[in-house]
């Protein structure tokens, strides 16, 4: 017995549970079958589900459902990444506010610590997953710190080594001193912030005369090494090779030329700080200079800035600035706001460093990647984000894999007295160079995403030649945000050619970004975030999966209420419809055999969906599959064929309620991949078996002819419905149109000569814009073909009226 009422609260909680008991979510080796792969983007264990996850995971989850019904060994694998500097910095504010540091506590300890708490607080999100109907095979949840994907991420590493590219070297890294570790590019924000901008005269060592360079931050002129001009800059090419004389520390230093130097910015002269700027770094690496440093690793000048040691970069800068008005250095300050990083954790203003880090040359591992998308064997969605993923590829840089932090891999390096290293997968027993046994390892752990590079085969078992790994590798889609295409995108391409031998997927959905309602970046802090929870407590998953895929598209989208709520709709009438034929189909099951006009149409019409569903889910096109579907539903399906079948579904007609639950079937069939819980739900009133696991529906073209059959008493109900005006119609026409629009409730008042007056105006109109070169050459295509069809229609309608 069907409720009256449809509630998606229990019954989308008693689905979730009852297929993931009964393993309809799992997958194993079944070499008979194809396989169907997408391993989910890793959340970080600390997180909590937000919009973008809802959306990528109903994306996915369609995806899955779909190539599941259609016979694939269908693998969707969860799990979390460990998030290194994200985990830690929780656990350390937990410590701090017990007035702790982790320092304190010690590595061991605060390792435990950091577990504990991921027992007790982390991990959540793949419950919330279980929430939005995703049918990710939980049974086989992986974590990127447990001991097999460890083992993985220790072997990748020797791999690099073993094939020479692994190396120390002096970079510059965006140091953050509160966390206390290099971060990556992205987790650096962009802000302005308000500076003063001093001009500072550089004195020529030979007396004759001086060049002045405007700096922000005078602390650092401790470790100027050289002052740049650009070779063409006619101001200073008479000082090209010259000596000038550092302020304060009185360092004679030479005048270099160099095509970084931009001639507009202040001077047009630079000081040249190779330790504490990037730009910098790269000009002294051209022209080898040395790279001192004078701020150290906890923000402080260090030893090597003398009698300023100890003092924080501010007020070694007024300092600096007071030192340069008393020798009469000091030309000008001016207020200066520009853009500088600032740490996404800590909001700490990021001191780019130069620093002793572990590297990873990338040029061989770079390049099958980038043949892999040039070549087509890799395909980005929408085609754009593919060229700036082999743009990055192309121009490949080192990767700087070490992180000063205590949560995660730490480094498989073991140092000696003497400073030789040695590489190995476990702790050595002596120095692989002199033998000695007074190893210390490496404090540093590496780099997050060192770990994530591996995500596809590392959950399947790698470095261990599993079953899983020849079954379910290589997988097929990657779908994920715009913003980790390098960080972890790219990265899994090179990490798979080269430890597999072949490409993990070979499509990368990137997805839409949903932004709040007023076009502003949903976030927690601006108190522009919406819950998706919350969205699912008051809709339900189905609605809000249908909501989220609508709004999708090629471009970043703002939250649309509507769409949820639309999706609402969709599941109450898809369940009013399925009462009303239920309710009168009692004892009777499904077979297909369409009799009137009003059966063959309503399968042609779900066949046609069909192809219009599966072309949109092929391309990825997830707002058009929506659309079809809520066409199909509400227009075709409720409107039209259950109003026409309502007078026969209540004379208990057994041949049309055979075919009413055949083509009852077919669309929940359709529907099941974007609304998985109430298509079950119906599709449990009539069926023993479970939809999830049912199949999809072949091509039926048998009743294709009969597509467009209703057509004619469709145009007829427009025009009564506008003008009051009955067509003439007969037989089963006339029937359906009596049945769907029941024209005794309206008076048939019109009058038809000033219909067919109406009608030949608007149809002199639409011909005249069509026929209007600058309309069909200007306005969009889907404009022109609207216009098409309105014009089409109102001819119809106009020979109907006879
Ligand atoms: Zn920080
Ligand atoms: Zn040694």
């Amino acid at each position: 017995m069907m409720e009256s009422h449809y509630d998606p609260r229990e019954v989308e909680a008693r689905w979730q549970n009852t297929w993931e008991r009964e393993g309809l979510y799992s997958a194993s080796p079944d070499p008979s079958r194809p396989s169907y792969v997408i391993a989910v983007p890793p959340p970080n264990v600390t997180g909590a589900l937000h919009m973008g996850h809802a959306l990528n995971g109903t994306i996915q989850d369609s995806l899955v459902r779909w190539h599941r019904m259609r016979g694939f060994n269908a693998l969707w694998q969860p799990g979390y990444d460990h998030a290194g500097i994200a985990t830690q910095a929780v656990v350390e504010k937990q410590l701090r506010a017990r007035g702790q540091t982790r320092h304190e506590l010690g590595r061991e300890a605060f390792m435990a610590e950091v577990w504990q708490w991921l027992e007790k607080t982390g991990m959540t999100i793949m419950g919330q997953f279980r929430r939005l109907g995703a049918s990710l095979d939980y049974s086989r949840e992986r974590f990127t710190m447990d001991e097999g994907y460890s083992r993985a991420v220790l072997e990748f590493f020797v791999h690099l080594n073993d094939r020479g590219f692994v190396y120390r070297d002096n970079r510059i890294v965006n140091w953050c001193w509160e966390c206390e570790t290099a971060i990556s590019d992205l987790e650096v924000i962009h802000s302005d912030v308000d500076d003063a901008l001093t001009y500072v005269r550089y004195p020529l060592a030979d007396g004759e005369g001086h060049i002045t360079i405007a700096t922000v931050r005078p602390a650092t002129i401790l470790a100027d090494v050289a002052v740049a001009v650009h070779p063409d800059d006619p101001r200073y090419k008479q000082f090209i090779g010259k000596d000038v004389i550092v302020p304060v520390v009185g360092r004679r230093v030479p005048v270099i030329a160099d095509e970084a130097v931009e001639p507009d910015f202040g001077t047009g002269a630079l000081k040249i700080t190779p330790g504490h700027d990037p730009v910098d770094f790269e000009v002294g690496r051209r022209h080898g200079l040395a790279e001192l440093t004078v701020i150290g690793f906890d923000g402080r000048m260090n030893a090597d800035a003398g009698d300023l040691a100890g003092l924080t970069e501010e007020e070694a800068s007024e300092r600096v600035v007071a030192w340069l008005k008393e020798h009469d250095q000091l030309e000008k300050r001016e207020s200066y706001r520009h853009a500088v990083g600032h740490c996404e954790r800590s909001g700490t203003r990021i001191q780019p460093l130069v620093s002793l880090q572990w590297w990873v040359k990338m040029d061989e591992l770079a390049a099958p990647a980038a043949e892999a998308i040039r070549s087509g064997r890799v395909k980005f969605h929408p085609p754009v984000h593919g060229r700036v993923a082999l743009d990055w590829l192309e121009a490949i840089r080192p990767w700087n894999v070490s992180r000063q932090l205590w949560w995660g891999h730490q480094l498989p390096i073991w140092y000696c007295p003497d400073g030789h290293h040695t590489i190995a997968r476990s702790t050595p027993d002596a120095c692989g160079d002199c033998g000695s046994i007074e190893l210390t390892r490496d404090p540093d752990v590496l780099d997050t995403w060192f770990s994530s590079a591996l995500w596809p085969f590392a959950t399947l078992g790698w470095p261990d030649k599993t079953a899983d790994l020849d079954a379910f590798y290589p997988g097929d889609v990657n779908s994920t945000a715009r913003e980790i295409i390098f960080l972890w995108v790219n990265r899994m391409l090179m990490a798979g050619i080269e430890l597999m031998g072949d490409i993990p997927f070979h499509d990368v959905i990137i997805h839409s970004t949903v932004l709040a309602p007023d076009g502003r970046r949903m976030s927690k802090s601006l108190g522009t975030g919406i819950d998706p929870l919350e969205l699912i407590d008051a809709h339900g998953a189905d609605a809000t999966r249908y909501g989220l895929l609508k709004m999708t598209s090629t471009q970043d989208v703002r939250f649309s209420p509507g769409a949820i709520e639309e999706g609402r709709r969709l599941a109450n009438k898809l369940w009013n419809v399925s009462r009303l034929i239920l309710q009168n189909a009692e004892g009777a099951t499904p077979k297909l055999d369409p009799t009137s006009l009003e059966e063959r149409w309503i399968i042609a019409r779900i066949d046609a969906t069909r192809v219009e569903v599966e072309a949109a889910l092929t391309d990825y096109e997830f707002a058009a599959g929506a659309s079809s579907l809520y066409h199909l539903v509400f227009d075709d399906f409720c409107d039209w064929f259950a109003e026409a079948a309502k007078p026969r579904l209540y004379d208990r007609d057994v041949a049309l309620i055979g075919t009413a639950l055949a083509a009852l079937e077919r669309l929940l069939v359709l529907l099941h991949p974007v609304m998985p819980h109430v298509t079950e739900e119906i599709w449990g009133q009539f069926h023993d078996d479970r939809l999830i696991a049912a199949t999809w529906p072949e091509p039926d073209i048998r009743f294709a002819a009969d597509a467009d059959a209703l057509s004619r008493v469709q145009d007829a109900a427009t025009t009564f419905r506008r003008s009051a005006v009955l067509v003439p119609l007969e037989g089963d026409e006339k029937r359906i149109f009596d049945a769907v629009v029941r024209p005794e409730r309206v008076k048939a008042s019109g009058d038809a000569d000033a219909e067919r007056a109406r009608l030949s105006k608007e149809i002199s109109r639409s011909e005249g814009m069509l026929a209007n070169e600058k309309f069909a050459a200007k306005a969009p295509a889907d404009v022109v073909a609207a216009e098409r069809e309105k014009l089409e229609r109102y001819r119809r309608e106009l020979e109907a009226l006879g």
